[in-house]
């Protein structure tokens, strides 16, 4: 179950994932600015390097030159040049050693100079077929070729123009600049007589370098270009170890020295990357770009020689991030603990209101499911509820009284086979025909007269109304209320009785029998059945009144009545129709039979006089006008008036007998 406390923890988790990832991001964007940013400064250092390399090598070629152009120079390398060569290239060392004696007598003061005052470490003259001349670096080191060891020297006799660039040679590895010197011959073209080099070490430019941008500068050799090419002795100094990764060839600042001596710098070929290095308690960046030889600038498949190393001290920078880094955390938790604050506060607000509401909601709901079930078991009708399948969901204590059922007997069951099933004549009562099931489906109301059969099986007329159960708008079930009316149907019935019986004699009265002989009028015409109809009236009855007085008249009148009920069948209708007039109707009677009833009755009065309170027989004997029903007869006016015409005619006989309408004596299909 989602709980109110997961729900919350949840929320936090999400708005912390989102601090954090916010907080990361930006410390990232920051951090990739500042490596940019570092990045592109170590770039434009690069350059200015390479500006400032460019501008040394054309000095060192404007002093090569100048040399070049000294008559006195040209003079002894030409000589240098024409000296007879052996069958194996060598030169007469004595006439040698006597030029390169001259040519450094001219060169020695300028040689001074240069070393002094413009940084020159290197000064080579050679032969047109490259056999070193002079090394004034070197003084006693010459005679060796160069041929196929250092290529700007070859490019330069080649060419016969100047070059410049860095390039590793076998006492000097550094920047050098390279001219031809040419000997001008009368009438032809200038005679390639040697070649002047001159080379500057790198620490006097990249110190300058370092004064003027406050960052290091440093020169690596790779040593597999270096061993092979360089003499031993010439060798720039090396880290020890294993952990060999290059020749420092010059650096502007200590911290190289100390990493290059220390193992800590990559291989010097390793890719262009950043390098995080410390030195001094201090953080620097290092850069590297790879360093291209003379021959590595044209040659694009010759690996570089080395590398440019570029470095500066980031600590303050790095102290500024990590202290920006800090103020991001900090200000990312902080405002993560003021939503999380924000959150927790609205979220109790609304809790304690939640709370409140389903409190007051909860005290509603149970006040009115009380109010409810005290209005249910307080009521008088019987009040169930039922779902759709018709099982009872609730029942009340009346219905449970009117039934007979205990409630674990009716909760669950189906209400219709329980004490529904069947009409109050017995008849089973289908489902189809049940009011509550018709509003279990249409959820229309319905009231109506019915019948429950109670558990011990004796049925009971109700009244009930049937609800539909709406819950959360869609028809859920039915709600049924009901009351016995078995009181009022026998009310009703009572009613119905008095209303239809004549007070002092208890037989029909008048207009209950007309309603009778109507009915068997319209069953003699439907049907063409017997039926008859007696007319029955006391003789000379104004004398009882008058002798006895009215009392026992009416006491007569009763007997008449009483005597009728026993002598008639309980088919047949008695009726009162007058103030001592009777009527009597005998369906499936004709008139035979009829008359014989008649006859019965006659005597039978005849043979039961009242006897009054002072113990006198009270007499009295009737006459009786017969008649058959006809299918012809429309109103009760008809065969009453041949009844009565029947009567008539016992009177007139002599009273104390039965008359048989004469239509109905000659034939009985007369109609
Ligand atoms: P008849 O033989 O010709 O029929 O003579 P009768 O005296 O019986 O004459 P009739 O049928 O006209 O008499 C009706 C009498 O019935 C008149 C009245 O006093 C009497 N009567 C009618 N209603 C009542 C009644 O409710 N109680 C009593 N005691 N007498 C009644
Ligand atoms: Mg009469
Ligand atoms: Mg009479």
């Amino acid at each position: 179950m989602i709980t109110y406390r997961r729900i919350l923890a949840l929320v936090s988790l999400i708005t912390g994932l989102i601090f954090i990832s916010a907080t990361a991001y930006f410390i990232r964007q920051d951090e990739r600015q500042h490596a940019h940013e570092r990045n592109g400064e170590l770039l434009a250092l690069r350059v200015t390097y390479e500006v400032h390399l460019a501008e040394l090598e054309h000095n060192l070629i404007n002093l090569a030159q100048m040399l070049a152009s000294e008559p006195e120079v040209i003079r002894l390398m030409s000589s240098a040049a024409q000296l007879p060569r052996g069958v194996d290239g060598s030169i007469n060392q004595d006439a040698l050693d006597s030029l390169r004696d001259g040519l450094r007598t001219v060169i020695d003061p300028q040689w001074q100079v240069m070393q002094d005052q413009l940084g020159i470490r290197q000064l080579q003259l050679t032969t047109p077929d490259l056999i070193s001349l002079l090394r004034q670096h070197a003084p006693d080191e010459h005679g060796d070729s160069l041929e196929r060891v250092r290529p700007m020297l070859e490019a330069a006799r080649r060419d016969r123009v100047a070059h410049s660039g860095f390039e590793i040679g076998r006492a000097f590895a550094g920047l050098r600049g390279v001219v031809p010197v040419l000997a001008q011959q009368p009438n032809s073209t200038p005679q390639l007589v040697g070649l002047i080099e001159i080379g500057a070490l790198l620490d006097g430019h990249i110190a300058r370098l370092t004064n003027s941008t406050g960052v290091g500068y440093g020169v690596l050799l790779n040593p597999a270009a270096v061993s092979p090419t360089m003499w031993q002795a010439f060798q720039p100094p090396t880290s020890n170890g294993d952990h060999s990764c290059c020749f420092l060839l010059a650096t502007s600042r200590h911290e190289l020295r100390y990493w290059v001596g220390s193992g800590q710098l990559h291989p010097v070929n390793a890719p262009y990357r950043i390098e995080r290095l410390h030195a001094d308690g201090r953080d620097f960046d290092l850069l590297r770009f790879p360093l291209h030889d003379f021959l590595g600038q044209t040659v694009a498949s010759r690996p570089p020689v080395g590398a440019l190393a570029v470095w500066r001290d980031v600590t303050p920078a790095l102290q500024a991030q990590q202290a920006a880094r800090t103020e991001k955390i900090v200000s990312g938790l902080l405002g993560f603990l003021l939503v999380q604050g924000l959150i927790l506060g609205v979220a109790r607000l609304s809790r304690r209101e939640w709370q409140a509401q389903l409190a007051a909601q909860t005290r509603e709901v149970s006040t009115l499911a009380q109010r409810n079930e005290v209005l249910l078991m307080a009521a008088e009708e019987g009040i169930f509820g039922i779902d759709l399948e018709g099982r009872t969901r609730f029942i009340n204590t009346s219905a449970l009284r009117m039934l007979g059922f205990r409630q674990d007997e009716i909760e669950g069951e189906r209400q219709h086979l329980l004490f529904h099933h069947s009409h109050h004549d017995g008849q089973p009562y289908p489902e189809a025909d049940c009011p509550i099931a018709k509003t279990l489906k249409d959820g229309v109301v319905r009231r109506q007269e019915d019948w429950f059969t109670r558990r011990d099986g004796r049925g009971f007329p109700v009244e009930l109304t049937c609800a539909p159960l709406i819950e959360d708008g869609r028809l859920n079930g039915a709600v049924v209320v009901f009351h016995d009316i078995s009181d009022n149907k026998q009310r009703e019935e009572a009613l119905i009785a008095l209303a239809n019986t004549d007070a002092l004699t208890g037989v029909a009265n008048r207009r209950h029998f007309l309603e009778r002989l109507q009915a068997e009028l319209g069953r003699v015409g439907r049907h063409a059945t017997q039926a008859s109809l007696l007319m029955i009236d006391l003789d000379h009855f104004k004398r009882v009144n008058d002798t006895y007085g009215h009392a026992t008249g009416d006491e007569v009148l009763r007997n008449l009545a009483a005597l009728a009920r026993q002598t008639l069948r309980q088919s047949d209708v008695i009726g009162r129709v007058g103030g001592e007039e009777f009527a009597a109707l005998l369906p499936d009677d004709d008139a035979a039979s009829a008359v014989q009833t008649a006859e019965r009755l006659r005597k039978a009065l005849e043979t039961h006089p009242v006897i009054t309170a002072d113990g006198v027989q009270v007499m009295v004997t009737a006459s009786i006008g017969v008649t058959r029903l006809r299918a012809t007869d429309q109103k009760p006016e008809a065969p009453l008036g041949r009844a009565d015409e029947a009567l008539y005619l016992a009177k007139n006989q002599g009273r104390n007998r039965v008359v048989l309408h004469p239509g109905d004596q000659t034939t009985q299909d007369s109609d």
